[in-house]
C-alpha cells in the first residue's frame, strides 16, 4: 500500500507569509511580512490570565467559552457594535477568529457549497474553505479604492452558492466596506439566501471611516456570523482568543464543533481577556487608532520617496504597493530582491489573489514597536541608492 498525505492535505499550500518570515530570519531581516502584533499587552489583560492561572482556572471550560467572557463580549457588542446579543446561547468563545472561521465552516456548509470571496483576500479565509471542501468564488476589488459594484456580485453568484464573506477593516487592502456597500451585500445575500461571514478583528484599526458590523442591518441578523477577537486589539494573538456571535440555530453546531476540534479556548487567557474588556476605558481603543495612524503614515511616506506607490490603508494594519519598479517577473521575485537589498521582509502580492493580480503588489506590516518601524524605514530608504541602473541591471541576469 502506498502511503499518502489526504487529498485535502495537498490542496493546502503552506502560507507564504510564514515562508516569507522564514526568508527574513536566514538573512536577519526587519519582518514586516507577518502580522505579529509586537506592542506591549494592556496590564489589566495579563494581570487576569496571571490571577485566574493562581487561583485554579485551569481546566476544560464549556465549548463556548466561561461565562465571565460571554458576557463581557456581548456587552461589548452592544455598547460598541450596536448588537443584542444573549451571552448564554449566541457568543461562543473559540481559539482565534481562526477557530470560529473554521468552525462556521464545518458547521454551516456542505462540501462543494459556494462561498463569495473579495480579493485581495486574507489567505486563511481561502484555505480555510478549500480544507473544509467549500468552493470558491472570486469578486475582485478594484484599486486603489478597492471598490466593487453590485454587479459583480450578480455575475458569480450560481444556485450552489451558500456564503459571501466580509472582511472590514481587510487585510492585506486596508479597505473599510461603506454603508452603500454593506447594503448591496445585505440586499444580494437576502435576495440568493447566503450566509454572511464578517471578520471583524481589526474592528478598532480605522483610520478614515466607520466600521460598521454587517449584523446590525436591517433583516441581516438570521443570517449573518460576526467573527473577531482580541489577538490585534490586545496584542495577544499567541493566546488564541476568538469569538463568533450568531443566532441560536447556528451557534449550537459551531460550538459542537468548536468542541470537537479543541474543546474550548485557554481557560486562564479567557479571564484574562474578559478583564481587559471590562477594565479598559474607551480611551484605551481610542488610542489604538491614534498609534497606529502615525505607523501607516511614517510607512507609507517612506514608501512613496522610494518610487513603492502605497495604496493608503483606511484601516487594519498592511499596506499595498505597487511594486512594478523592482526588478523580478513575479512578485515573490520583488520581494525577495527586496529582502536582499534592504532586510526588509515583505509578502508577495500573489499571496493574496487567485490569479495574476497580485503580481506587481507587496504587502506590508506596519503592526510593529515604534523603534522597530523606524529602522525598517531607514533601511528602505537606502532603496533608492541601490536602484541604479547599473545595479539593477547586474540583478536581472
Ligand atoms: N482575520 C484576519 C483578517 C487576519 O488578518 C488575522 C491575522 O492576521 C486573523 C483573522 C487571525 O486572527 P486570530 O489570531 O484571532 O486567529
Amino acid at each position: 500500500m502506498d502511503l499518502s498525505i489526504s487529498r485535502r492535505a495537498a490542496r493546502t499550500v503552506q502560507s507564504e507569509i510564514r515562508v516569507m518570515s522564514i526568508e527574513c530570519e536566514k538573512v536577519n531581516g526587519i519582518n514586516l511580512a507577518q502580522g505579529v502584533c509586537d506592542t506591549e499587552v494592556p496590564a489589566a489583560v495579563r494581570e487576569g490570565a496571571k490571577r485566574a492561572i493562581d487561583g485554579g482556572i485551569n481546566s476544560y471550560t464549556r465549548s463556548d467559552g466561561l461565562a465571565q467572557i460571554r458576557q463581557a463580549i456581548a456587552e461589548k457588542m452592544r455598547r460598541f457594535n450596536g448588537i443584542e446579543c444573549d451571552p448564554e446561547t449566541e457568543v461562543i468563545v473559540s481559539a482565534g477568529s481562526t477557530g470560529s472561521f473554521y468552525t462556521a465552516c464545518l458547521a454551516l456548509l456542505n462540501p462543494g457549497d459556494e462561498v463569495i470571496l473579495f480579493e485581495p483576500y486574507y489567505g486563511y479565509h481561502l484555505n480555510t474553505m478549500v480544507a473544509t471542501e467549500a468552493a470558491p468564488l472570486y469578486v475582485t476589488l478594484r484599486a486603489p479604492d478597492w471598490s466593487f459594484r453590485p454587479e459583480d456580485l450578480e455575475r458569480v453568484v450560481s444556485p450552489r452558492t451558500r456564503g459571501i464573506m466580509v472582511n472590514s477593516p481587510a487585510n492585506p487592502s486596508g479597505k473599510i466596506f461603506t454603508r452603500q456597500e454593506l447594503e448591496w451585500i445585505a440586499a444580494f445575500a437576502q435576495k440568493h439566501d447566503l450566509f454572511v461571514f464578517t471578520d471583524e478583528i481589526y474592528e478598532y484599526f480605522v483610520y478614515e471611516g466607520r466600521h460598521i458590523s454587517p449584523a446590525t442591518l436591517p433583516g441581516m441578523w438570521e443570517r449573518t456570523i460576526t467573527i473577531s477577537g482580541y489577538s490585534k486589539t490586545f496584542s495577544i494573538t499567541g493566546w488564541r482568543i476568538g469569538y463568533s456571535i450568531a443566532p441560536p440555530k447556528w451557534s449550537a453546531a459551531m460550538s459542537y464543533f468548536n468542541d470537537l476540534v479543541y474543546v474550548c479556548a485557554p481557560a486562564p487567557l479567557q479571564i484574562g481577556v474578559a478583564e481587559g474588556i471590562l477594565k479598559l476605558p474607551e480611551s484605551f481603543y481610542q488610542q489604538i487608532g491614534r498609534d497606529y495612524i502615525k505607523k501607516r503614515d511614517l510607512l507609507c511616506g517612506t514608501l512613496k520617496e522610494i518610487g513603492l506607490s502605497p495604496s493608503v490603508p483606511n484601516g487594519a494594519y498592511y499596506v499595498l504597493t505597487d511594486a512594478s519598479i523592482l526588478p523580478g517577473k513575479t512578485s515573490k521575485e520583488k520581494s525577495m530582491f527586496l529582502l536582499r537589498e534592504t532586510g526588509v521582509a515583505s509578502v508577495a502580492g500573489s499571496a493574496f489573489y487567485h490569479g495574476s493580480g497580485g503580481e506587481n503588489l507587496l504587502r506590508f506590516c506596519f503592526a510593529k514597536t515604534d523603534k522597530e518601524l523606524a529602522e525598517a524605514c531607514r533601511r528602505l530608504g537606502q532603496l533608492t541608492d541601490k536602484m541604479n541602473p547599473r545595479k539593477m541591471l547586474s540583478q536581472a541576469r
